[in-house]
């Protein structure tokens, strides 16, 4: 694609200059997604972002500068799954970029789309395709970048899809995911010892987000704060899974940062546990805009809260 731009270009008559200044122009939805695209990309990618990392991803404020990003991006990274669907429909629909347009279903569509699920293993499918209403969840969870094992599977989606949209530096691309893959896959196989001694603890989390991360480290989640993704606690389902905590001897109550804190804490409190603060995105707390650092970060305050630091 970038090959047929820069072909036409000349034809027009620009400045050999402002082409040589021309990166890929590159969107990504999260801060761990600018991360990636950065390593992979290299000097041939400028990359914007658009959540900050301590937002919750399900309620994204659309802000005007993003829709002057996404009318003039060649690819655009995301993690789909419909985690992104509060803002980057709408954003798509008024950027008006014939190589980006809005999809229900696959959130973006067209030759500019990078969509970071693909290959991922989705956990908590759904049993019929019926949408009830607010569903937030509709084709199964979408909050797999909590897990560092789908780490490996993002950076190479998007190495794939910057080779094929930029195919001059295809090479290049390649040369980096190996980089970065040599990087990140040490640090997964440290961090599965790392929490090791978290098989088997039983825990709670606010929002339904935690599925892959419980998978990655043993943790068994056994029920969420908020009636459904989405929906507020009431006291009424919060009494039920306090009641439900003490039967099975949970005490691990994660609260993602963005999420109010005083639920967590009575919980925790009636339970004799304690809170463990996650981030949804990289960023959502201060040094931790890696993907690497955002997931260690996360690992240890688990580690920290269920008392299980060796
Ligand atoms: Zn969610």
């Amino acid at each position: 694609m970038r090959t047929i731009t820069l072909a036409v270009s000349l034809l027009l008559g620009f400045a050999p200059s402002a082409l040589a200044a021309n990166r890929l122009r590159v969107v990504a939805t999260t801060p761990e997604l600018v991360d990636i695209v950065k390593r992979v990309g290299g000097d041939f990618v400028s990359v914007d972002g658009l959540a900050r990392g301590t937002e919750d991803i399900h309620q994204v404020v659309m802000k005007p500068s993003f829709v002057t990003k996404l009318n003039r991006a060649n690819a655009v990274v995301f993690l789909g799954l419909t985690l992104e669907h509060s803002f980057l429909l709408g954003l798509l629909d008024v950027a008006r970029n014939n190589d980006a347009k809005p999809d229900p279903v696959k959130t973006c569509a067209g030759p500019a789309c990078v969509d970071c699920s693909e290959g991922v293993e989705v956990l908590d499918r759904p049993q019929t395709l019926s949408r009830a209403e607010g569903e937030i969840h509709p084709q199964g969870n979408p909050h797999y970048n909590l897990s560092p094992d789908n780490g490996p599977t993002i950076a190479k989606n998007v190495a794939r899809r910057l080779s094929e949209i930029d195919a001059a530096h295809a090479a290049d691309y390649q040369k980096n995911l190996k980089a970065y893959l040599a990087e990140l896959e040490p640090k997964i196989a440290e961090w599965k010892k790392l929490v090791a001694p978290l098989k088997g603890v039983k825990a709670v989390s606010y929002h339904a987000d935690v599925v892959y991360l419980g998978r990655f480290t043993g943790i068994e989640f056994i029920d969420s704060l908020e009636l459904k993704p989405g929906v507020a606690p009431t006291p009424t389902h919060v009494a039920k899974v306090v009641a439900k905590m003490r039967e099975q001897g949970a005490r691990l109550v994660v609260r993602e940062q963005h999420f109010e804190p005083k639920t967590s804490e009575w919980v925790a409190a009636q339970t004799g546990g304690k809170v463990a603060v996650l981030g949804i995105m990289a960023n959502a707390f201060p040094g931790t805009e890696t993907f690497i650092k955002f997931s260690e970060r996360n690992l240890n305050n688990l580690i920290e809260a269920a008392g299980a630091k060796k």
